[in-house]
């Protein structure tokens, strides 16, 4: 939703930016393509991409989750991070913005590290769960449709290791979560997420203004 970090001023996300930022080419590129698209507001910022690539290396991710891809910017980010023998597998249901996904895939050289799942999303999960994927894999990025966020998560809290971890997209939802008169479903189904996941002792939960909001569920 947010182009920025929630809260801050302009100019002091611009500051924050110009002392941490670093964007590979290959993501500044398929961020300009993607502002282009009437969707664009979907794609994640620049440093959450560079933040989500931080916690890949600090995991020493091999085996990686995505659910919700649109045109690919999380993917790569998560994707240029891994080791060249790590996997990511992505879901979407959208040929159409995976397409552009795919073609900065190629370009960055990390397509073999990539599975793209095209398919509801808890079909491909529970197809990895009947594979017996349960606790195989160390990093679950969570950013698709809000109504089934605590779906996706019941399912990839099967699917993640003792110790791995589940980030969470748009858990602040451009501030919505505490706007009395926003009854949206999405907006609901955001607030009752960030409650039970409160809730959950399975997790060690910390939730960080970074962007949209993001949390990050350690589980034990
Ligand atoms: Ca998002």
């Amino acid at each position: 939703m947010a182009n920025k970090s929630l809260g801050l001023s302009s100019e002091l996300h611009e500051y924050l930016l110009s002392v941490s930022l670093k964007e590979a080419d290959v993501l500044q590129q398929l961020r300009q393509e993607t502002a282009q698209h009437p969707q664009q507001m979907m794609q994640v910022t620049p440093d959450e991409g560079q933040f989500l690539g931080f916690l890949v290396r600090l995991l020493g991710v091999r085996k990686a989750l995505e659910i919700g891809v649109f045109t690919g910017y999380s993917s790569l980010s998560v994707a240029l991070a891994l080791p060249d023998d790590g996997q990511l597998i992505a879901c979407d249901v959208s040929e159409e913005f995976t397409a552009i996904a795919r073609r900065y895939w190629e370009k960055a050289n990390v397509s073999h590290k990539i599975d793209l799942r095209i398919a509801p999303a808890l079909d491909t999960l529970d197809t990895l769960l009947a594979e017996g994927a349960a606790g195989t894999f160390d990093f679950v990025f969570i950013d698709a449709d809000k109504l089934n966020y605590w779906n996706y998560f019941e399912r990839s809290i099967q699917l993640v290791r003792s110790g791995g971890v589940i980030a969470v997209d748009n858990v602040l939802w451009s501030g919505q979560v505490i706007e009395p008169s926003n009854h949206e479903p999405s907006t609901e189904a955001i607030r009752t997420f960030n409650q039970k996941l409160y809730q959950d002792n399975r997790v060690t939960v910390c939730m960080l203004p970074v962007s949209d909001g993001i949390t990050l569920a350690m589980k034990h």
